[in-house]
């Protein structure tokens, strides 16, 4: 049975739905009465797993697939003669959801801190990563490479090598939009990481250049973002982009 609330005269008023009730909701409904509920944003990078129950992803799979079919419907596919596209709606419902924009639905790979107890306060270069991504206006790839410079502190707490590159793939398996997604990328290492300053240069393909619109293949997208130390200190900010490989610098 669903009721309207009225506890705050400003507030909007929410429809509050018992477990049964949400139960037999399309799981995508669910998801998004409890991210309403919670007053959670959920744009297309946005992480949601926290709203997410054990075995939705699946549910939200069969959700897509329909939806895909429908797609293929309109655009006039012969889905049923067709070999080639039979199995197109189910293969992409499944690559949406558990590979390239798997980093909206899973939580945050585990990460270990380690104290830095050799009290390391040296500029750390750590890449070039390869990070791919879509575009969140066209769903077109996005390849690129990630480079991130980090100036610690006794106070920091270090990651393995490997984690940085974890943690990028989280952040980029997400529908994107390149500038957002290096402040994403950067707002996670300042929480994890505690760095006196963290640096951050993204280059990128975007293949909604190269394959539509103008079809520029020359074109790609430098991105940075500079923290801390890596603002007032130029000849640290010099020394980090000095240090990049030499096609993120260019
Ligand atoms: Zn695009």
């Amino acid at each position: 049975m669903s009721r309207i609330s009225t506890t705050s005269p400003d507030a909007p008023p929410r429809i509050f739905r018992s477990e049964e009730e949400l139960a037999r909701l399309p799981a995508s409904e669910r998801i998004r009465y409890r991210l309403v509920q919670a007053d959670r944003r959920y744009h297309a990078n946005d992480n949601i797993a926290a709203f997410m129950r054990e075995g939705e992803v699946e549910e939200l799979k069969t959700e897509v697939q329909a939806k895909l079919q429908e797609v293929l419907q309109a655009l006039v596919i012969d889905t049923d003669s067709d070999h080639n596209t039979r199995e197109t709606a189910k293969r992409v419902a499944k690559m949406y959801l558990d590979e390239v924009f798997r980093g909206r639905y899973v939580p945050m790979p585990a990460v270990t801190e380690f104290p830095n107890a050799e009290r390391l306060n040296e500029l750390m270069i750590v890449g070039p990563i390869t990070v791919c991504s879509a575009c969140s206006h066209h769903m077109c790839p996005i390849f690129g490479k990630v480079g991130i410079g980090i100036l610690p502190n006794e106070h920091s707490n270090l990651i393995g090598l490997s984690k940085y590159a974890r943690i990028a793939d989280w952040v980029m398996s997400r529908p994107q939009i390149q500038e957002e997604a290096v402040i994403m990328l950067a707002n996670e290492l300042q929480q994890r990481v505690r760095p006196d300053g963290l640096g951050i240069v993204m280059e990128a393909d975007h293949f909604c250049m190269h394959w539509r619109g103008v079809k520029d293949t020359e074109t790609a997208m430098v991105n940075s973002v500079m923290r801390g130390a890596f603002l007032k200190d130029a000849n640290l900010r010099r020394e980090f982009l000095s240090l990049l490989p030499r096609k993120q610098r260019d």
